[in-house]
């Protein structure tokens, strides 16, 4: 089988896969009446997904700037959007969440394990840009499709 398909083949293949996989996960989660979201943190990931039918996704991309047509995408499938800012930034390694719990309103709150974990990134995706997560989310929330309480009341009432 080696060299029996072009590359271009599989990697259309590989897709079409993808998306089949993707979209019996979605169906046999709305079937079991449960919502069903996806990880993705990269345009290409969030694109798929959303033409998937998911019902929302748990982080925004840091691996290029977004374009018009990802968020347009987005708002017109009324996925909800949870961006994960701090988790992201930490994937690229670039979390302020030190800064964060420096503030005592918050490191009163924290266990030791947890003011540590504040202090360290994720650091698997250096490539990517934090000005991309939150250009996105500046992008989404002008878009109307950033709301945090929107979100947190589809994923309370669709357990
Ligand atoms: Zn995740």
């Amino acid at each position: 089988m080696q060299g029996y398909w072009t590359k271009e083949q599989k990697k259309a293949f590989d897709e079409r896969r993808d998306m089949e996989v993707l979209a019996t996960v979605i169906s046999e989660a709305h079937r079991n009446n449960k919502m069903a979201v996806a990880h993705t943190m990269s345009i290409e990931a969030s694109e798929r997904a959303i033409k998937a039918g998911i019902d929302g996704l748990m982080h925004i991309f840091v691996d290029r700037p977004h374009t018009r047509e990802i968020i347009d995408a987005i708002v017109n499938s009324g996925a909800f959007v949870c961006p994960t800012i701090v988790a992201g930034a930490s994937t690229i390694g670039d979390s302020d969440a030190a800064e964060f719990a420096k503030d005592e309103r918050v490191r009163s709150k924290l266990s030791e394990e947890w003011f540590n974990a504040l202090h360290k990134h994720i650091a698997t995706y250096p490539q990517g840009k934090t000005a991309y997560l939150l250009k996105a989310v500046k992008a989404l929330h002008d878009a109307g499709r950033l709301d945090a309480d929107r979100s947190a009341n589809r994923m309370l009432t669709n357990p």
